[in-house]
């Protein structure tokens, strides 16, 4: 049993903001099935799909957005993406090909201020996106 707890990657929430839903989902106070946990990442469905595959992959820490994670970690966006295709493969998507977007500001749709790449795949889709 202690084996099995220490294989089992520890839900940790850096800088977590006590407001924020998606630190709450990295604390695990917040329910979430998730399909990829990461050393600085976690990767779960999202509650209203709007493809057949639809994951967020989030930072553990908080960070608000694209923008603000290019500006201070880019190896941050590296990673998501990096564990996005992760995704995409076990979901199999990988091949047909998926869409990664991160809205960035209010304006463009965002309205969880805790970093996500949005994975879409598992239908064509339409360009330009609405
Ligand atoms: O890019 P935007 O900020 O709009 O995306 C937030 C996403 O978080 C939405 O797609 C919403 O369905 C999802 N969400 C979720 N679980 C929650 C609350 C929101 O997956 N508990």
């Amino acid at each position: 049993a202690a084996a099995q707890k220490a294989a089992t990657p520890v839900r940790r929430c850096v800088m977590a903001q006590d407001d924020c839903l998606f630190c709450k989902i990295v604390k695990g106070e917040v329910p979430a099935e998730i399909v990829r946990e990461g050393e600085r990442t976690l990767a779960f469905r999202d509650i209203n799909p709007q493809a057949p595959t639809h994951v967020l992959v989030i930072p553990r820490e908080h960070v608000r957005d694209a923008a603000s994670a290019a500006a201070a970690d880019a190896g941050l966006v590296d990673e998501i993406v990096r564990e996005a295709r992760a995704v995409a493969e076990s979901e199999g998507v990988a091949e047909t090909g998926y869409r990664l977007v991160f809205n960035t500001g209010s304006g463009a749709g965002q309205t969880v201020f805790h970093l996500h790449a949005h994975l879409l795949g598992g239908r064509g889709l339409n360009w330009p996106p609405g």
